[in-house]
């Protein structure tokens, strides 16, 4: 009797331990941002290049207006949504947590813990002394080196990675576009399947190319961010797959590569199982038939990375699925936008016709939905000179930050409740089939080895 009781309580240990440390869901809150565009950008920027020893592109730097920074903004709602979740590590908190969930749906009876964390520190005036050699250190998207020692640092894509969590949520504040509608929207990635058409397309002859392009423009793909106005919406997403594939721009007919404009071979700029060495890149740059091509007609799809592309759980998270297209991705990002909506109004802020309506989606080729082995949802939930959205980036972080949390939980177990049009569906994602991949948890594999 004694000893069955002494191993009941061990067991319960194991069962208690393996729970909270090992089982429990993770979520990264992404906050957008944090550092400065200074000059030179080859000394400070982000994409750092090892190869090239230089960073390629400007650090990223963000909105602002009139005192609404975005990276600040950002930082406060994920660090608020972030104490929500640290509810579910104790019991007392657990029973607050469980009072949210139940004004939004149907809450359970155990509320499971979840384990939150944040992808980077406040921002670059928060620790400036211990940062000022390198103020964008912590921010940047990219491995980057020491300033002292050369050393490479992970980014924040590398250290999302290595907590391996199941979900990620990339916090947004907007300035793009029109600010009267104000600005909520998801941010999407396609996957391989439509970078393919980049691939038949420069392939195709004159008259197969217009058939392609007659498709694109009926494809749920067809409202492609311009992010450069000398190139249409086609170019721009020809341009895309371009950096996608081959690390170079197209020039603007969307064919030929532009020598000039090298991003990077960013799956290489992490620290992940599917980067290639220095080595493989200088033996295979410029090879026919190889992955370092420089031209997307000379470009083949072989090694990790590109393997990882064609996978099933890539086309899970970024193909089809619930909303049509964008897979889990999208399907992530609508529902925590939804549930903004209901933050509004079970909140008293609104009702349903006056909660924050949801556009259509920015679809580029982003990076953290491209190199997170995560369901990721990014998003835009606010835009800086809106003033509705305005108002409510100083008076209703908490607000955000709610619907961020509740639909973490949602989005992890489901919460039921009755769906309206353009409120939540509550629907968990199907994280199963992501454990069970052949090859093991592919949520799991991200740490470098
Ligand atoms: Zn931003």
């Amino acid at each position: 009797m004694h000893k069955l009781h002494h191993f009941m309580i061990f067991a319960v240990f194991i069962f208690l331990s393996y729970g909270s440390k090992v089982d429990a869901y993770r979520v990264v809150l992404d906050p957008g941002h944090g550092g400065r565009d200074l000059v030179p950008y080859t000394l400070y920027g982000d994409k750092f290049d090892r190869r090239l020893g230089t960073y390629l592109d400007h650090f990223r730097e963000g909105a602002r207006y009139k005192g609404v920074w975005e990276f600040e903004v950002m930082y406060d709602i994920a660090q608020k949504a972030k104490v929500l979740l640290d509810l579910t590590q104790t019991s007392e908190g657990k029973a607050k947590f469980r009072k949210i969930l139940a004004k939004y749906g149907k809450a359970p009876q155990e509320v499971p813990a979840i384990e939150a964390f944040l992808s980077r520190p406040p921002g670059y005036f928060e620790n400036y002394d211990a940062i000022k050699d390198d103020p964008n250190a912590p921010f940047r998207l990219y491995d980057y080196p020491d300033m002292k020692t050369g050393e490479i640092q992970p980014g924040t894509i590398s250290r999302i990675n290595a907590l391996e969590p199941e979900l990620v949520i990339t916090l947004h504040l907007t300035h793009t576009e029109s600010p009267k509608n104000g600005a909520m929207a998801t941010v999407i990635t396609p996957g391989y399947k439509t970078y393919r058409i980049a691939q038949n397309y420069v392939h195709a002859n004159a008259s197969e190319r217009k058939k392609i392009r007659a498709r694109f423009d009926r494809s749920a793909w067809r409202r492609w961010f311009v992010s450069d106005g000398r190139y249409k919406t086609f170019p721009s997403f020809m341009a895309d797959a371009f950096i996608y594939y081959i690390g170079f721009w197209s020039l603007p007919d969307g064919l030929r590569t532009d020598y000039k404009r090298f991003r990077g071979y960013r799956h290489n700029l992490v620290s992940w199982p599917y980067a290639d060495s220095d080595a493989t890149v200088e033996s295979l740059y410029g090879e026919e038939g190889e992955r370092y091509a420089t031209t997307l007609a000379a470009f083949s799809p072989k090694g990790p990375f590109w393997e990882r592309e064609k996978g099933q759980a890539e086309d899970w998270r970024r193909e089809g699925g619930p909303e049509g297209f964008g897979g889990d991705n999208h399907f992530a990002g609508m529902e925590i936008l939804r549930y903004t909506r209901k933050a509004f109004v079970v909140n008293g802020v609104d009702t349903p016709s006056t909660a924050p309506k949801i556009l259509h989606p920015y679809i580029s080729t982003w990076a953290v939905p491209t190199y997170v082995n995560a369901v990721a949802a990014f998003l835009e939930l606010a835009h800086t000179t809106s003033k509705r959205d305005y108002l409510r980036m100083a008076k209703y972080r908490h607000i955000y930050a709610e619907a961020v949390a509740v639909s973490t939980y949602s989005l992890l177990y489901g919460l039921d409740q009755r769906s309206a049009k353009n409120f939540p569906k509550g629907k968990a994602l199907n994280l199963a089939r992501y454990e069970n991949l052949d090859g093991g948890n592919y949520f799991k594999r991200v740490h470098k080895n």
